[in-house]
């Protein structure tokens, strides 16, 4: 073997869904990136419990294994929630990047904006450029600014840097190329990164069964075009079993269930699953509802509806779609924007008229459900249609048990309609046998060595790798 020109480290997404960071040292060309810098839900629920239990420094998260050890690849606002008062203020308002120490990385570039893809860049120097679609990064800074802050939400003066697909984005020498698939979250991207050792191609998370299946097919076409990869990086969340649905599928079922169900309706979607909104608003209308979201689901979808080559119902002039008052005692000031703006126009409800004329409603939850669950008390007979990946899904840390006690206590059932973000073991054979790569990497996966043993002979290799492991070509 010659010298090693690239050298691939997966610190995570490996053996778990989630928490992918890949790094790509190339070695030829002296730099390094990082593909993806999520955080590992599998870690974070092994020794945390989200909102009683968090992380409290960037080193005990590096003990437990949540973040590589990289000498300066941190910021030095690391303790933001229990710095002192002038420390605090001088971190979200001055720049202070410039007295970050030169990092070891020369860029990190984000898939798409799903935690376990993005969640840990809040803990990155902030000399660090970041890039991201231009829909992503309109995610991430609305689902930061709307979160409580702390050391995994801590966003200010993280250098964003975005890109629209087929753009060819040069790091010194190496030429990362993002192009867009389809997801559960618009504006999400697989890479090819042109190295001194070839080409290496990354899919992010992606699937074929989407409204937007194109967008993968075009991500495809784009590998076929430039040849047989040298390394292909690729998810399999669902390699070793999935179900064969999509979203009109999906419209479908809920359109049935909703047209005979005469009383409160729960949905419980992904905040930024922009497809499935879309399918409940549809349903909605057919059937004479309003949609009803929180402040913060409401704040979120609006930071979509600018995304270019996205087809957004603009919130702001959907008059059907309502907002509920979380009556909390203080409000932050972007939620009392939104209910002061749409108050004015009677588009604000409380719990108790939800609770009343339960028929006119689809009351949306996302991440918080239990909470809005509580604080609803829906009636007798309401149903919850629970439209994620079951028990838990990509975003949700909450426990799927209580969940249904939570149901069983107010006298609710829950029905199960859902189609996956991620592509199903059939998706990805195909996938592989069109794209021939030299070698594979699994990730994303639970199931590495059924990766490699299912789709074996696509490729001269089938390389799993395990957390902190090296691989080079
Ligand atoms: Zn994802």
């Amino acid at each position: 073997m010659g010298v090693e020109k690239v050298v691939i480290t997966a610190f995570g997404g490996v053996e778990e869904i989630g928490g992918n960071k890949i790094l790509i040292d190339d070695k030829g060309y002296d730099v390094r990136v990082f593909l993806d810098f999520g955080k590992s839900f599998e870690i974070s629920r092994r020794y945390y419990e989200f909102p009683f239990t968090r992380p409290s420094s960037i080193e005990e998260l590096i003990s437990v294994g949540s973040i590589p050890d990289i000498a300066n690849l941190y910021t030095i606002a690391c303790d933001i929630t229990t710095a002192s008062r002038e420390k605090r203020k001088k971190w979200k308002n001055e720049d202070y990047s410039e007295e970050e120490p030169e990092p070891p990385v020369d860029a990190v570039f984000i898939s798409h904006s799903h935690l376990d893809h993005y969640g840990h860049i809040s803990l990155l120097n902030r000399k660090i450029p970041i890039y991201l679609g231009e829909c992503a990064e309109k995610i991430v800074k609305a689902r930061m600014e709307t979160s409580t802050l702390n050391l995994e939400t801590n966003y200010f003066h993280l250098s964003f840097k975005t890109f629209r697909s087929g753009d060819k984005i040069k790091i010194h020498s190496l030429e990362i190329e993002p192009v867009h698939v389809d997801h559960s979250v618009p504006g999400a991207y697989g890479f090819l990164i042109h190295s001194s050792g070839g080409t290496i191609v990354y899919t992010g998370d992606f699937r074929m069964h989407g409204h937007a299946s194109h967008l993968t097919q075009e991500f495809k076409d784009k590998i076929l075009d430039e040849g047989s990869p040298e390394i292909l990086i690729c998810e399999g969340t669902h390699v070793d079993k999935s179900t064969v649905s999509n979203e009109n599928e999906v419209r479908e079922k809920v359109s049935r269930i909703v047209e005979a169900y005469e009383d409160l309706i729960i949905a419980d979607f992904n905040m930024t699953d922009f497809d499935r909104f879309r399918t409940f608003l549809r349903v909605a209308r057919e059937s004479k509802r309003n949609i009803v979201l929180s402040t913060r689901h409401y704040f979120v979808l609006s930071a979509m509806n600018n995304c270019k080559g996205l087809e957004t119902p603009c919130l702001e002039k959907s008059e059907d779609i309502l907002v509920f008052d979380p009556q909390k005692k203080r409000y932050s000031n972007w939620e009392k924007k939104i209910l002061e703006n749409l108050r004015q126009r009677g588009r604000v409800i409380s719990y108790d008229e939800i609770r009343m004329k339960g028929e006119k409603f689809i009351f949306c939850t996302s991440v918080d459900s239990i909470t809005q669950v509580k604080q609803l008390r829906p009636p007798e007979g309401s149903l919850y249609i629970l439209s994620t990946s079951e028990p838990f899904n990509e975003e949700k840390e909450l426990s799927f048990e209580k969940l249904l006690n939570w149901l069983e206590f107010y006298g609710l059932s829950m029905i199960h309609v859902h189609s996956s973000g991620h592509a199903g073991p059939l998706e990805i054979r195909k996938f592989l046998k069109d794209i021939c790569p030299k070698r594979i990497i699994p990730i994303h996966t639970e199931k590495p060595m059924q990766f490699k043993r299912y789709y074996r002979k696509y490729a001269k290799d089938i390389v799993v790798l395990a957390r902190g492991s090296l691989y080079s070509i």
